[in-house]
């Protein structure tokens, strides 16, 4: 997608700060960070929302998974625990339209979110 922040990102024509990368995934350190670790796991194949993802991206969807399991374990996180969300739509804060896990971990976190 040539308007996509993301695939821009995938392509390199956006600099990020890339921690992990395969074949399926890449994640790199937010912008703007909401804790002491946050990180955005994507895939490299474009998918918009929650909403678009098919049979077809289950593999790939498993894989944002295991890819925030071994980052929050670089990070130190696994036993202290750690935050994994995906916004679906503007109602729930989804700003970029490239289907991303927010990892996020190092300070507490409230429950029910804000
Ligand atoms: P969301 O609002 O759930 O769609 O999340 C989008 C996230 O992308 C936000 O947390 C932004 O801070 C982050 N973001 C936007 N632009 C960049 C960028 N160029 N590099 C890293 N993170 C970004």
């Amino acid at each position: 997608m040539s308007d996509c922040l993301f695939c821009k990102i995938l392509d390199g024509e956006i600099p990020a700060d890339v921690i992990y990368e395969n074949d399926t995934v890449l994640a790199f350190r937010d912008i703007n960070p909401q804790a002491p670790t946050h990180v955005l796991i994507i895939p490299r194949q474009h998918v918009g929302t929650i909403n678009d993802i098919e049979a077809e991206h289950e593999m790939m969807v498993g894989r944002l998974f295991s890819a925030a399991k071994a980052i929050a374990a670089e990070e130190g996180l696994s036993e202290k625990g750690y935050r994994v969300v995906m916004n679906c739509g503007e109602g729930a804060g989804q700003s970029v339209f490239h289907i991303h896990l927010h990892l996020l971990g190092g300070r507490g976190f409230d429950w029910p979110p804000g």
